[in-house]
């Protein structure tokens, strides 16, 4: 039996039901090594990853006299559809995705990957109909998904008090914040524990430890 109060559950896609880490470091290092740039490995991506993704790719070392921002997000995102099978569902997502359902919640997905691929990718995994909604940007740029957030939550005719947002990096408890919904962040994707724990939000190491302590 579920010991939530909520009655709609957000989720995030990329990296709290995608495991698309090793693959977005992967891409990322494609890029840096065309240009003699340093790597990344897990340690790094997690100190230097954040949205607007225009922030984190500053970090990275690119000479903007040499690569617009513009033409960065077109070479990641190329990079990441060609491969973007190659990731997996997080283990328990599935699982949890339908206790979800049998408990009675309403859930959507808030993503800041491009619509059309995002629908593609779920519908990929069989999992589209577990969402009422499945919002995505229509744009490659990542910027943020606070506008999107709010077009979803006047979608759903549920009272803020009753959603929770379910994400991996900061950018989600930002908006979720700004959305005045509840917030749980899954330290298994974007953003490492110690960064989200600092927020003070509710941290859980992956989704079997969000589903317990969720009754799920
Ligand atoms: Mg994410």
């Amino acid at each position: 039996m579920t010991r939530l109060r909520h009655r709609h559950l957000i989720w995030d896609w990329n990296g709290t039901l995608l495991d698309d880490l090793d693959l977005s470091l992967s891409v990322m290092n494609a890029i840096l090594a065309r240009r003699a740039l340093p790597r990344l490995d897990r340690a790094r991506y997690h100190t230097l990853f954040d949205f607007p993704v225009r922030t984190y790719y500053g970090r990275l070392g690119f000479d903007p006299a040499r690569d617009s921002f513009e033409q960065l997000s077109v070479e990641f995102i190329s990079g990441y559809d060609a491969r973007r099978l190659e990731s997996t569902l997080h283990r328990d997502a599935r699982r949890l995705l339908g206790a979800a359902r049998d408990a009675g919640l309403r859930q959507s997905i808030l993503s800041a990957y491009r619509q059309e691929t995002l629908r593609e990718i779920v519908a990929h995994f069989g999992l589209d109909g577990h969402f009422d909604h499945i919002a995505g940007l229509d744009n490659i740029h990542a910027h943020s998904k606070l506008d999107l957030g709010r077009d979803l939550i006047r979608r759903l005719d549920t009272p803020p008090g009753e959603i929770l947002l379910v994400g991996d990096t900061l950018h989600d408890l930002e908006v979720a914040r700004e959305l005045g919904v509840d917030c749980a962040l899954i330290a298994a994707g974007h953003h490492p524990a110690d960064r989200l724990q600092a927020t003070g939000a509710p941290v859980y190491p992956d989704l079997a430890a969000f589903a317990a302590a969720h009754g799920l």
